[in-house]
């Protein structure tokens, strides 16, 4: 349970980073929380021989909204974004998503920018940066370059980010009116972790009663955190009733190929992942007929 040696480098600006990061590559590692990254050194299942603490950059601290988006920086922490009253007016799902991480300690140290590089099929805030749409920077040697969600995540523990790129902020489009969002999830009950969550976004029209559009996020249930698109489709342009959305919602697991192991079956999360659907859809349109988002 001892990590290898390694060699500990602190910038305190982000040029710095991205420089000692395109000096040693491979042979790097960037320490946000530690949360995770930790753990694996301890397992040895990574070695970096270079690590880079981004802990000393404040810069990479904030939430603000500028230019019809959320700008969330990649060291914020998972409390920061819980208690961040901008977040809970504008994007409810993100601080409900981050206020049911883990535990105190967990989300007081760890961070979005761990969160989304470190790319666990159980983490939580994948499902929301799906749905809301974000879009994420990256910064390397070349210059910056924005992916979107439904690229960024490529695979389990496997994103976007190349060795000597670092992500640099977190984008969101600010939601349009009359829009609610929601997340739930199913707990693992040692870690937190989800083992389903559904982030759903609605958006009503001029009536406030038909669906102008709909997004959903999904985490725990496969390789990847993904979007529904069946659901959504299955919705836009409905009057929404709870039949519409539990009729939708039977197709959140269509085409899905799910996770197994010894927390849930594969057949579980996808009868969970179709239930929590229609809750997170509730919880939205309930939430879009009140005027908050
Ligand atoms: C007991 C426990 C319970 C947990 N429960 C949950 C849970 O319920 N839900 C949940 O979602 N998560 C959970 N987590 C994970 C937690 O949210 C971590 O904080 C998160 O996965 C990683 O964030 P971090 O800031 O700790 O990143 P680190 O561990 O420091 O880094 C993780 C990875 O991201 C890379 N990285 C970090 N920052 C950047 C960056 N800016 N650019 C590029 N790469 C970067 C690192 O090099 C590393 O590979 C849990 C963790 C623990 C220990």
């Amino acid at each position: 349970m001892i990590p290898s040696a390694f060699e500990y480098l602190a910038p305190t600006t982000l040029q710095e980073a991205v420089s000692l990061l395109s000096t040693h590559r491979d042979e790097a590692m960037l320490l946000a929380g530690g949360h995770s990254l930790l753990p694996m050194m301890k397992l040895r299942l990574a070695a970096p021989t270079y690590l880079i603490d981004l802990g000393r950059i404040p810069d990479l601290v904030y939430i603000r909204e500028s230019g019809g988006r959320l700008h969330i920086g990649p060291m914020t922490t998972h409390f920061m974004i819980e208690t961040s009253d901008l977040l809970r007016q504008r994007l409810t799902a993100l601080s409900e998503a981050a206020g049911v991480i883990g535990d105190v300690q967990v989300r007081n140290k760890g961070t979005i920018g761990g969160s989304m590089a470190h790319a666990d099929p159980a983490a939580d805030l994948p499902a929301v940066t799906q749905m809301a749409e974000a879009q994420f920077k990256l910064l390397g040697p070349k210059g910056e370059r924005m992916v979107a969600a439904e690229q960024f995540f490529v695979d389990l523990l496997t994103t976007a980010v190349q060795p000597d790129e670092m992500l640099a902020e977190i984008q969101i489009p600010l939601p349009p009116e009359r829009t609610g969002t929601a997340y739930l999830k199913v707990f693992q009950k040692a870690s937190g972790f989800a083992i389903v969550g559904v982030a759903a976004r609605l958006t009503l029209g001029a009536d406030g009663k038909t669906c102008q559009a709909a997004r959903l996020g999904i985490t725990g249930v496969a390789a990847k955190a993904f979007r529904a698109t069946a659901v959504e489709q299955a919705l836009e342009g409905k009057a929404m009733d709870e039949a519409t959305i539990a009729t939708a919602s039977e197709h959140a697991s269509d085409g899905v190929e799910p996770l197994s192991d010894l927390h849930a079956s594969g057949e579980y999360r996808l009868a969970l992942a179709r239930v929590y659907t229609k809750r997170a859809l509730l919880r939205a349109l309930t939430r879009a007929q009140g005027g908050t988002s």
